[in-house]
């Protein structure tokens, strides 16, 4: 089994296989939008935001109070390009509670608990609205970061987020823009090669570092 520390030596493997290639970034955007930026999903957020802009009254623009007042309907509308409208329709719905109740995203540890016990969020979500939305170092876990850690032997089948979680934040420095740009990383190596069906072992960065082929 691989020492945590390896995953460092990943980093600097698809760092280096990818350079140039600057994950899409919004920062100059308002705290809320990077914040649907994120529940969109990359890739997505340009034509939800446009969707959601589109779906405003004439003058209005994109703030919680405004969203809280568009129906369920055209929010749903607005998300379908995000995929999954119903499930993100919760999240908006749950962000949009958690503003109203109070929280602020300057506080971003209180505001990520807040969402966490919100319907439609979960760890994984709640991570990456932190992380890439807020700028806070917390090292966000998703399903393609398993599939990596899995394939190359770091945990077993029935890993936890927190396990996964703490190998990264264990070996990394904690820093949002390290732990974003690994994000990225693995989001762009999963595109290209580390499909969850008949992965490209063959010509992928990481190959090297492979003990074996694996079946899935
Ligand atoms: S070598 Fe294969 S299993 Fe490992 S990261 Fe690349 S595609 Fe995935």
């Amino acid at each position: 089994m691989p020492t945590a520390t390896e995953l460092c030596i990943y980093y600097e493997a698809l760092r280096s296989y990818y350079a140039g290639r600057a994950p899409e970034r919004n920062e100059n955007s308002p705290p809320f939008e990077r914040v649907l930026r994120v529940i969109a999903g990359f890739g997505k957020a340009d034509a939800v935001l446009g969707n959601l802009r589109g779906g405003l009254p004439a003058g209005e623009v994109l703030t919680p109070a405004a969203l809280a007042a568009m129906p369920d309907v055209a929010l749903e509308r607005a998300l379908r390009p995000a995929g999954l409208a119903g499930s993100k329709l919760r999240k908006v719905r749950g962000l949009l509670n958690v503003l109203a109740g109070g929280a602020s995203m300057a506080d971003v540890p209180a505001f990520r608990r807040e969402l966490v016990s919100m319907r439609g969020f979960g760890r994984e979500s709640a991570d990456a609205v932190a992380l890439h939305a807020l700028d806070y170092p917390v090292f966000a876990v998703n399903a393609r970061t398993y599939r990596l850690l899995k394939r190359h032997g770091f945990v077993g089948e029935d890993a936890g987020y927190a396990e996964m979680q703490d190998l990264f934040q264990g070996v990394l420095p904690e820093e949002a823009g390290v732990y974003k740009e690994y994000y990225h990383l693995i989001r762009q190596l999963a595109a290209d090669f580390c499909r969850a069906a008949k992965p490209l072992c063959a010509g992928c960065p990481l190959k090297g570092y492979m003990e074996y082929e694996p079946d899935d």
